[in-house]
């Protein structure tokens, strides 16, 4: 008989619903399957049920908490500022607590992600045998109908040649050689790690040209988002304190990533991963150092506007700003971005209706509910056709992956960049 400990650590989350039905019109999920469900209301149901014994946690429960993006836009717009984000991942914790993670996320978690060192050699490993897959355009690979987990037909990026964490120093002095202003820890998360390293070093390069140090202690870990996010809190806090023990003794001022998942994910510690007061006050005092990179240039370095510059190859572009869950939800992070693609002459900028509307990724989401994000991405993409943009920036690289994937799927033409791509 399960103790529910992990549903009655969110029960007064789940309290506070008080079944309006408001969520229904913001939740991209509900918006396309229309059942009860789907939507914030119908998973606080259920997991009122089971909290007050009246329904068991079957494999369909499972599911139909597993269907959720956790995009908060349900708790962005809920009257009663139900934070159904907790409510889900308690749930998920539960489940995985009761009936386990099964072997291929126990395998991915707690064997792979967890360590560093693995995860890398079996990144590298992946990376011996992608020469197998078709290229689709670019750095882009069509994934062939065999590999159904991974969503079939869907378009992946190819993994960087060269990772970011065997290229890099544990060290970036000033450019102009004088004492630094600040001394900052970077970040890097496994996206930029494994894809995208050229973002890492465009990050230190914008910070070390103005007078920021950068420190890179080679034994931070993944940050843990979609470990999490799932439900194993356990393995996540292993990721949690190893990132803290990671970067403690750096002397550092704030700890920046050019991820806004892996920052919401570092500085939610505090919020979803806890069991102990020391944990709590650990992961408080952790969060109270990270910065996004659109939040630290702007409200921390407090970079002038004037002082941004557009890279050559942009100029005469019409762009727009797709706004990553992760930033404008679970950080409030939406006018920085935005004013430094309206500082950079030589771009036009252009709002896109529903710029907040979720791409559909939703991390593991995308996984296993491969055709609901396609669903979803298509709302997303009508927003960008709108616009009449030939780029469209955004700052985490989970979405980029997914709107790759989807301006592809919709024979589109747009190109997706991070805004430190567009920035000298
Ligand atoms: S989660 Fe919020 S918006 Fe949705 S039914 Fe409950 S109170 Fe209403
Ligand atoms: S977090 Fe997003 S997907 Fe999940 S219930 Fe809320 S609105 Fe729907």
């Amino acid at each position: 008989m399960s103790d529910l400990k992990e549903l009655k650590k969110i029960e007064k989350f789940s309290d506070q619903c008080m079944k309006c039905g408001f969520c229904s019109f913001f939740c991209p999920v509900y918006q396309e399957e229309k059942m009860e469900p789907s939507v914030a209301r119908g998973k606080n149901y259920l997991i009122k049920q089971v909290l007050q014994g009246k329904q068991e946690f079957t494999e369909e429960m499972g599911d139909i908490i597993g269907k959720c993006l956790l995009c908060k836009r349900c708790a962005a717009n809920c009257p009663s500022k139900t934070q159904i984000d907790r409510v889900v991942v308690g749930a998920r914790a539960q489940m995985v607590k009761d009936k386990g993670l099964g072997f291929i996320k126990n395998f991915a978690f707690r064997k792979v992600m967890a360590n560093k060192k693995a995860f890398g050699r079996y990144v590298k490993l992946a990376k011996a045998f992608q020469w197998m897959l078709p290229k689709t355009e670019g750095k882009i690979r069509h994934l062939p109908d065999f590999i159904k987990a991974l969503g079939a037909g869907r378009n992946i990026p190819a993994l960087a040649p060269v990772f970011f964490h065997d290229q890099m120093k544990p060290l970036y002095k000033t450019q102009d050689g004088q004492k630094p202003k600040m001394r900052v820890g970077f970040f890097m998360g496994c996206a930029t790690d494994f894809i995208y390293p050229d973002l890492g070093f465009k990050l230190i390069d914008f910070l070390t040209k103005r007078g920021v140090e950068v420190v890179v202690p080679e034994d931070q870990n993944c940050c843990g988002a979609a470990i999490y996010f799932s439900g194993d809190l356990e393995t996540g806090r292993i990721l949690a304190d190893k990132n803290i023990k990671a970067f403690k003794d750096l002397n550092v001022d704030y700890i920046v990533t050019a991820c806004g998942t892996c920052s919401s994910t570092l500085k939610d510690y505090q919020k979803y991963l806890p069991d102990t007061e020391d944990q709590q006050k650990r992961y408080e005092e952790f969060e109270k150092k990270i910065k996004d990179s659109t939040e630290f240039v702007i409200d921390v370095m407090k970079v002038p506007l004037e002082d941004f510059k557009l890279r050559k190859e942009f100029e005469g572009k019409t762009a727009t700003w797709h706004d990553p869950c992760h930033l404008v939800r679970y950080q409030n992070i939406k006018d920085q971005p935005r004013a430094i693609l309206k500082a950079l002459k030589g771009l036009k900028y252009v709002e896109m209706p529903n710029a907040d509307l979720c791409c559909g990724m939703g991390g593991s989401f995308s996984v296993y509910h491969y055709d609901l994000t396609k669903k979803i991405a298509a709302k997303k993409m009508d927003g960008i056709k709108a616009t009449g943009a030939d780029i469209v920036v955004t700052a985490c690289p989970g979405c980029m992956i997914n709107l790759i994937d989807n301006v592809l799927q919709n024979k589109m033409t747009q190109k997706v960049y991070h805004f430190l791509e567009l920035v000298e």
